[in-house]
């Protein structure tokens, strides 16, 4: 599998390009502020051909340029519980995000449940409903490569934050506690924000510094 990364946006959220092979099919994850013309150039460069877009939450950063790709005729995938904040990717915490103009909602094309696979090409994901962040977080994780797109859940170092609206803090340690059990530890992860490619290893004594 390649993962391409890269960074965009006020509150520099990451947006992947993965697939299993040049020529062939991709996922879009989380298209962050900014991220249009990089992912473009991935597309171009590795000859892809984009199934879906898929947002690990709903939050604003994550799905603001969604219309953009649903403008191409590529379908938008949200898991359940946020899929209201695709509908109108408007600002809900301005403080955050400075007050960024709305921008065009999405139709979501299919909502994705706990235990729900895709693929993409050759790979498999499986999705872990991870509320907590938002009522809508999911990782996806395939267990063949050893390796977890995992949102705002866990980052290299610490965890996503819980004082947005319709977050829980409760859910959050609940969530954290599974993917923690539930992924190996050579798993490598590939978080919202900040560096992608570190192990759960590498990251579990920094999210417990906060659990
Ligand atoms: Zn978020």
């Amino acid at each position: 599998m390649m993962i391409k990364g890269g960074t965009f946006g006020p509150v520099a959220t990451n947006t992947y390009v993965v697939f299993e092979e040049a020529g062939g099919p991709c996922l879009i994850v989380d298209p962050a502020a900014g991220s249009r013309a990089w992912v473009a150039k991935t597309l171009a460069t590795h000859e892809l051909a984009p199934l879906a877009v898929w947002t690990t939450h709903g939050h604003w950063d994550h799905v603001v340029e969604a219309h953009v790709w649903a403008d191409q005729g590529i379908p938008i995938w949200a898991g359940s519980g946020d899929e209201d904040w695709l509908h109108a990717p408007a600002p809900f915490n301005p403080a955050l995000f400075g007050n960024p103009p709305p921008t065009p909602g999405v139709e979501p094309a299919r909502i994705l449940r706990d235990g729900d696979q895709f693929s993409v090409g050759g790979i498999t994901f499986t999705l872990l409903h991870t509320p907590g962040h938002s009522p809508g977080c999911f990782v996806a994780w395939d267990a063949a490569a050893g390796e977890a797109l995992v949102g705002d859940l866990i980052f290299a170092q610490g965890i996503g934050r819980t004082d947005f609206p319709r977050s829980s803090p409760t859910a959050m340690m609940a969530s954290l506690e599974r993917v923690l059990r539930e992924l190996p530890s050579q798993t490598r992860i590939y978080p919202g924000h900040g560096p992608w490619g570190v192990t759960v290893a590498d990251a579990e004594p920094w999210a417990r510094m906060f659990m």
